[in-house]
């Protein structure tokens, strides 16, 4: 809540700002030095902590980040290898406060940097020059990334796609990575749930992946109709009817998910952890098949009549299901599924017709492992942090049901 006044504080000052259209290469030293310790002691949102946001209204003035903005960051040339020593850090296309975020980058990122202030570092990230607060970047390489959840303590690791692996191959995009925790505490149950905070791949919808591993058409409509043997890599999402995208609305519920999980001792392996990750469906896919004991990608539907919960079930259609490796594992998808939704509607979650509505989707054509797309409500259902974490009730309890 805190966040969103200080985000308003800042976009009203970027378009006050705007009038005079004067940019960065205005130096105002005296001012300027003021507003970014002013900065340095109420780091704005450059990290995502709850720490940070509770502190970032404090203090600054509309006139001082006004003026921050205006300030050119007098840098010193670097050439040196950086690391991210906090979790969420934006990755921004200027150096100023409420600058487009291009990503966000935890804990033992490495990076190039190539300038340097007390308040902004020039970095390279993909091959574009980008900006980062420099407080939160190390020239020392972090040791192992310990990430301490509200829930519960867990160690965590980066996993990518391994090129060897069944179906790899026909993954496009696929330079980004997972994150696997391991939960640590005593109810621990070894079991690695992969849960897939649906869209957020940047570029995702210009690319094409092949829909079945054996070349056949989709036999249902969605995304890409039917009879197509070719889909979007990952799309885009929707927008639900207050504005939010959903990929930001996925990946709010990922979160909440993965605490409740490893808090009940399971192991959880996040597809994505910021807004962009560089992995599409497929590679989505083969990492849940080969890192996790089922894959949970999370969605809401495109409709606006508020329909309530469903899962995509298997189409029931004979080729369909006689195809490897659905025929093999379609009624374990159907077992996910059905789980989840009984925890659903444990927790009072309205469920649309019977819960389930049939869909051909890449995800189901190439898992080898449980696996379903939940959705969770469409553009007019509400996304609080109170329905988000009543929703993770329900999920966390249908997984916690179907490895009992
Ligand atoms: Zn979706």
């Amino acid at each position: 809540m805190r966040k969103k006044i200080w985000m308003a504080a800042v976009l009203t000052a970027v378009s006050v700002a705007a009038v005079g259209c004067q940019k960065y290469e205005k130096v105002e030293v005296p001012a300027g030095l003021e507003a970014a310790e002013a900065m340095q002691k109420n780091p704005a949102d450059e990290a995502s902590g709850e720490s940070q946001a509770e502190t970032s209204t404090a203090g600054i003035s509309v006139k001082e980040v006004e003026t921050t903005r205006e300030t050119a960051p007098v840098m010193e040339n670097r050439d040196e290898k950086v690391y991210v020593n906090a979790a969420n850090v934006n990755v921004r296309k200027e150096p100023q406060p409420g600058a487009e975020i291009v990503t966000r980058l935890n804990s033992g990122a490495e990076l190039h940097r190539t300038g340097y202030s007390d308040f902004w570092s020039k970095v390279e990230y993909q091959g574009q020059t980008c900006y980062m607060a420099s407080r939160y970047l190390t020239t020392e390489k972090p040791e192992v990334s310990e990430t301490v959840t509200a829930s519960a303590a867990a160690s965590s690791s980066q996993v990518g796609l391994n090129g060897d692996w069944k179906y790899a191959d026909f993954s496009k995009i696929n330079s980004g990575k997972a994150v696997m925790y391991r939960a640590e505490g005593e109810n621990r149950k070894g079991k690695v749930v992969c849960v897939n905070a649906g869209h957020g791949t940047k570029g995702g919808s210009s690319v094409k992946t092949q829909c079945h591993p054996d070349g056949t058409p989709k036999v249902t409509g969605g995304t890409t109709g039917a009879g197509a043997t070719s889909a979007v890599a990952v799309s885009s999402g929707m927008t639900f009817a207050d504005g939010t995208p959903e990929a930001e609305v996925t990946l709010a519920m990922a979160k909440v998910l993965k605490d409740k999980l490893l808090a009940r001792g399971f192991d959880v392996l996040m597809i994505r952890e910021t807004d962009d990750v560089q992995l599409d469906n497929i590679a989505r896919t083969v990492i849940a098949n080969n890192m996790a004991d089922c894959h949970i990608a999370l969605h809401w539907d495109s409709t606006s009549s508020d329909k309530g919960v469903f899962y995509m079930s298997v189409p029931g259609v004979e080729s369909y299901r006689a195809m490897e490796p659905v025929a093999s594992h379609w009624q374990e998808h159907h077992a996910l599924g059905d789980s989840l939704l009984a925890g659903l509607k444990g927790v009072g979650a309205k469920v649309f017709s019977n819960g389930k509505m049939e869909m051909d989707l890449t995800q189901t054509s190439f898992s080898t492992v449980p696996s379903i797309d939940i959705e969770l409500g469409d553009k007019a259902s509400g996304h609080s942090a109170a329905a988000l974490d009543n929703l993770g009730n329900g999920l966390a309890d249908g997984v916690e049901q179907f490895f009992s």
